[in-house]
């Protein structure tokens, strides 16, 4: 199987009735886009721009930024590239931002809380990938969205960069889709809303589990509640995904969970369009794919969001694909 999977891995992930899902790999450095391709990515789905602001005693410059995104955009050729605006907490302190102790990091000021109280470095980010959008296929994304006023907010701050960088003459691809991640359950209760506010939804897992379940996805004690198939969790897939379709919008997903081959027919059935996971994990994903077929993944996506527990899910599974 390993061997096929190879094979496999660098042609379309079509199922057997001839729906081609896109399969995307999530990065954090520019050496893992090598892995990326070598292991049949379509694209980059999430870079983690975590890495360039971690381990050193200033904020990384625009110049820096835009050599980094365009090294990763370069190795890419057409492929798409879909950079992750930085998500940075009181988890993982910074030396050059000063930050409140909390109690509570993953629900303190993270992510785009974070970047639009300190709009400098994220003006820079912006203004880097901007930069780095001319010629190449790019796309972005604000992570940790809970309300519509955050993506007016970050929306806005991205306007005005895009305006001084018009006025000073400097080229950027205008049409550059803009999204954001769905990964706190307030941001899936009111997906009908922020939906008409981008042109895309990527729903990140690892942090709508914690969320859902209330359970530490660093903590070992809680790691059976914080369980992605759980229905509980696979619901707010669901929701999300009926949200984006009604609006006319595309979503993709790109937790852990798009790596669990027990998810993919679920993932599929519940209507996703893109999968993005860790590089390694890809050449089995596509074998999976190529072993389902729709109708049937529907009908497993079905019985899964009217099951009580993960385990049911994975026996659900199971007994469907491998009987
Ligand atoms: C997620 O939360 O599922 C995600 C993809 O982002 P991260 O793991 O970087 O928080
Ligand atoms: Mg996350």
């Amino acid at each position: 199987a390993q061997q096929q999977a190879q094979v496999i891995a660098h042609q379309p992930a079509m199922t057997r009735d001839g729906k081609c899902m896109s399969i995307m790999a999530n990065i954090g450095s520019v050496a893992d886009v090598e892995t990326a391709i070598k292991n049949g990515a379509e694209g980059v789905g999430l870079l983690r721009t975590e890495f360039l602001y971690l381990n050193r005693t200033s904020a990384p410059t625009e110049e820096e930024q835009l050599k980094v995104y365009q090294a990763i955009a370069q190795v890419l050729e057409c492929r798409p590239f879909m950079i992750r605006t930085l998500d940075i907490g009181g988890d993982k302190p910074l030396p050059y931002v000063k930050l409140q102790p909390e109690s509570n990091p993953f629900l303190g000021k993270r992510g785009i809380r974070f970047c639009l109280e300190n709009q400098e470095i994220f003006k820079t980010q912006l203004r880097a990938i901007l930069r780095a959008s001319h010629g190449h296929q790019i796309k972005m994304m604000f992570p940790m969205i809970a309300t519509v006023q955050e993506v007016q907010a970050a929306k806005a701050i991205f306007m005005e960069v895009q305006t001084e960088l018009r006025q000073a003459n400097i080229p950027f691809d205008a049409t550059m889709q803009v999204g954001i991640m769905v990964e706190i359950p307030s941001a899936v209760a009111i997906a009908d809303q922020l939906a008409t506010e981008v042109d895309f939804f990527s729903i990140g897992t690892n942090d709508l589990t914690q969320y859902v379940m209330a359970a530490d996805r660093t903590n070992s004690q809680v790691a059976t509640l914080a369980d992605a198939l759980h229905p509980s969790v696979l619901r707010t897939i669901h929701q999300t995904v009926q949200a984006a379709h009604q609006a006319g919008i595309w979503v993709g997903l790109c937790g852990e969970l798009a790596a669990d081959p027990v998810a993919t027919p679920i993932l599929i059935g519940l209507g996703i369009d893109e999968l993005s996971l860790n590089p390694q994990a890809i050449p089995m994903l596509k074998h999976v794919i190529t072993e389902l077929n729709v109708a049937e993944a529907e009908a497993i996506a079905q019985t899964a969001l009217s099951l009580k527990s993960a385990q049911g899910v994975r026996t659900l599974v199971s007994a469907r694909i491998n009987p």
